[in-house]
């Protein structure tokens, strides 16, 4: 549906040149919603606003529906209005002075799609999927943050785009209601079945609508997967973080294929790691870890000895900070087990070699 193609764009500010997106190649899928992860700054935005055609990029190429909508090589750069590209922004940006039924005709209208403003029904079907039928005649200023949103998606969806663009839309969102419209876009993308990329930096978010998503950093696509694929094998350090291995430990060679906690109480740890690196890191989640009992002898997996610094009581369980070495580790306790500790006390951990991510 969409191909994007050696995608450079760079900004001068300042004197200074930012590679704001910097050789990023992907494509979705018809029916495919793929979401980029990264934290901001990572060029997320820029991305959609090259596809969009609001950005005009210095190189590579864009082919929506086979047709090449940009190409820096030959010069192709379709104005926003002929890409058919349906968008939904962060900030709902609805036009203050409109009702909401002029809202959501409005890309009728830039578009020029007469027939259907005439008819009224593609307002109607897109307000009925995002349920705000029955304030169609109310002004934005008279809505909830959660409806002007919907009331955006509405917007998005109205013109029948090739394709929809969603940047951050459930950012000003309070919890619940963050929630509430991440459901229904779940639901809207399951049976309108419409293609797009969705920018989040949530992995949550990412995880719940995302078929497959893209980690970008620093303007570059760093892995593309599956939700499965990335949270199971995520390539890179960079990757592990974003799908919570925050934990990481250092190792070091300890002699004859052994490794040594570096800085820790020196037990060996058995990794091949085909002696092809002199240092491993280890990432893991803090839900994967054990709390094991002074005795345990018979552990398949890596065993650390350390005190409590902190604990955090968030209802399920407890975030426990544990010092073991010269590492910091988080690590959720059940909410039995966490009561009986506090700071200073000496607590035995475990983690399963399958449960971490080894990186050289
Ligand atoms: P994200 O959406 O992931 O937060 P952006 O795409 O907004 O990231 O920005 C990527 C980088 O490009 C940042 O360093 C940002 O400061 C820079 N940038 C974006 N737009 C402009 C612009 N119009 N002028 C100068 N720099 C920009
Ligand atoms: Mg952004």
């Amino acid at each position: 549906m969409l191909a994007v193609e050696g995608l450079e764009k760079s900004f001068s500010a300042k004197g200074d040149v930012v590679r704001a997106v910097d050789d990023v190649t992907f494509d979705v899928a018809d029916g495919e919603l793929l979401v980029l992860l990264g934290p901001s700054g990572c060029g997320k935005t820029t991305v959609l606003r090259c596809i969009a055609g609001h950005e005009t990029a210095q190189g590579g190429s864009i082919r929506l529906a086979g047709e090449p909508v940009f190409d820096a090589a030959r010069g192709v750069d379709l104005p926003p209005e002929r890409r058919r590209i349906g968008m939904v922004f962060q900030n709902y940006a609805l036009w203050p002075h409109l009702t909401v039924q002029r809202n959501i005709e409005f890309p009728l209208r830039a578009q020029k799609m007469k027939a259907e403003l005439a008819a009224g029904d593609a307002v109607q079907q897109a307000a009925g999927l995002v349920d705000c039928v029955p304030y169609l005649q109310r002004f934005p200023s008279e809505l909830s943050g959660g409806q002007q949103q919907r009331v955006a998606l509405a917007r998005g969806l109205v013109a029948g785009p090739r394709f929809m663009l969603f940047d951050e839309p459930l950012s000003n969102l309070d919890a619940l209601l963050r929630a509430q419209v991440r459901h229904d876009l779940h639901e809207l993308h399951r049976t309108v079945g419409f293609s797009g990329i969705y920018v989040t930096h949530d992995q949550s978010e990412a995880f719940a609508l995302g078929d497959r998503l893209a980690i970008m950093r620093a303007g570059r696509v760093e892995q593309i997967g599956t939700p499965q694929e990335i949270y199971g094998r995520p390539l890179t350090e960079y990757a592990a973080n974003f799908v919570g291995l925050s934990n990481r430990l250092e190792l070091e060679p300890g002699g004859a294929g052994a490794w040594t906690l570096r800085g820790g109480p020196g037990r060996e740890v058995p990794v091949d790691a085909g002696g092809a690196c002199d240092a491993l890191t280890l990432r893991f989640r803090p839900h994967d870890v054990d709390l094991l009992p002074g005795t345990t002898t018979d552990y398949d997996g890596l065993v650390l000895e350390g005190r409590v610094a902190d604990s955090v009581y968030e209802g399920r369980h407890y975030d426990v900070s544990v010092t073991a070495g010269s590492a910091t580790l988080n690590v959720h306790v059940a909410a039995a087990e966490g009561a009986r500790l506090g700071p200073g006390d000496p607590v035995r951990i475990g983690l399963r070699w399958h449960d971490g991510s080894w990186f050289g």
